[in-house]
């Protein structure tokens, strides 16, 4: 299953327990600092899968992951953005 996440880099407080969780190494930690001084994390490839490992063990929900449709893989960026479910623990 294809997945994709978003990361709030302001809520984010750079403690690294996503990129430790992450089964696909899709996550690193930024070098750029974020308006609170803190280093965020960032998307480093491709490979998420969508299990939203990220997104439930992140202290400060900075995490949005997307899961998409089977069926809808090979559609175009539009229609997977439509198709796609939102995955996420608030
Ligand atoms: S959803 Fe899973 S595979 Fe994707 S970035 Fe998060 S932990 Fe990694
Ligand atoms: S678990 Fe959350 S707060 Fe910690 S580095 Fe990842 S996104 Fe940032």
């Amino acid at each position: 299953m294809a997945g994709r996440i978003t990361i709030d880099f302001e809520r984010c407080k750079g403690c690294g327990l996503c990129v430790a969780v992450c089964p696909k190494a899709s996550i690193g930690i930024s070098k750029k600092a974020n308006k609170s001084g803190y280093l965020p994390a960032e998307t480093s490839n491709n490979n998420c899968t969508g299990c939203a490992a990220c997104a439930l063990i992140c202290p400060d929900a900075a995490i949005i992951v997307y899961r998409d449709d089977k069926e809808n893989s090979k559609s175009t960026k539009a229609q997977e953005s439509k198709n796609s479910k939102r995955i996420s623990k608030q």
